[in-house]
């Protein structure tokens, strides 16, 4: 039996040693539950255990756990793929998204985003690994793209978001976190309020953490494996 509050107790603990180890003050690195495929009441129970930031990556399904869930002050991530039809409904019902990497979609998240709604928070996806077919801008592109989406309105840039290149090798690893956490040190002299680095899963986050990640995404390590998909 997978006990959620178990996996939660641990998690936070190898959150906090990994900053220890890497002299990171733990209130620095915030952990993003991934719920993607999970039920709504598990999401409940985590809640109950005092985690309020959740990340989904499929608009419909989270919309159903959104509704279920709409008793509990839960902030919302987007962390999946987006399709132009989706933007609208995105923009109404997360809090922040992670995974914009086209001007088309940031510029339809700003016009959708509702009035009476706080600016839209937003990581730009980068494609650190460089790699073919992978969603995110490209490392070149990064800056230009910040320039464009920090004039929207009703969007806040805060900063960047990657998936390296799966990899055990922790050198790699390393290597293509480090690489997110520089480009953003770029960005940083022209637009002062990029502070987040979204960055390490359940399999990387010690050296995510150690390279200077602000946001961890955890799903399976909360929640166990998953049955689909098997990857993300
Ligand atoms: C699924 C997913 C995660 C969490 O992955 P785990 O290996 O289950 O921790 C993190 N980020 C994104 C973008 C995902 O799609």
């Amino acid at each position: 039996m997978i006990s959620i509050a178990n996996n939660f107790t641990k998690v936070v603990k190898d959150i906090t040693e990994h900053c220890r180890a890497f002299n990171r003050a733990p209130a620095d690195v915030q952990l993003l539950a991934v719920s993607k495929t999970r039920a709504a009441e598990q999401i409940a129970e985590l809640f109950q255990l005092g985690q309020h930031h959740f990340g989904e990556n499929y608009l419909q399904e989270a919309l159903d756990k959104q509704s279920l869930l709409q008793t509990l002050p839960i902030t919302w991530h987007f962390i999946g793929p987006i399709q132009s039809n989706k933007t609208r409904a995105i923009a109404s019902h997360f809090d922040w998204v992670h995974s914009v990497d086209r001007i088309k979609i940031a510029r339809r998240l700003s016009e959708q985003r509702p009035e009476h709604l706080p600016p839209l928070n937003i990581c730009l996806q980068v494609n650190i690994s460089n790699e073919t077919n992978k969603a995110g801008c490209s490392v070149d592109e990064c800056l230009e793209f910040i320039h464009l989406v920090s004039t929207l309105p009703q969007l806040k840039v805060r900063g960047l978001m990657a998936i390296p290149r799966a990899t055990k090798v922790l050198a790699e690893q390393q290597t293509a976190f480090g690489a997110l956490a520089e480009l953003l040190k770029k960005c940083q002299p022209l637009h002062p309020s990029l502070t987040t680095l979204s960055m390490g899963m359940s399999a990387d986050m010690g050296p995510a953490i150690e390279q200077g990640a602000t946001i961890v995404r955890v799903g399976t390590a909360l929640f166990g494996p998953r049955d689909y998909p098997p990857n993300l």
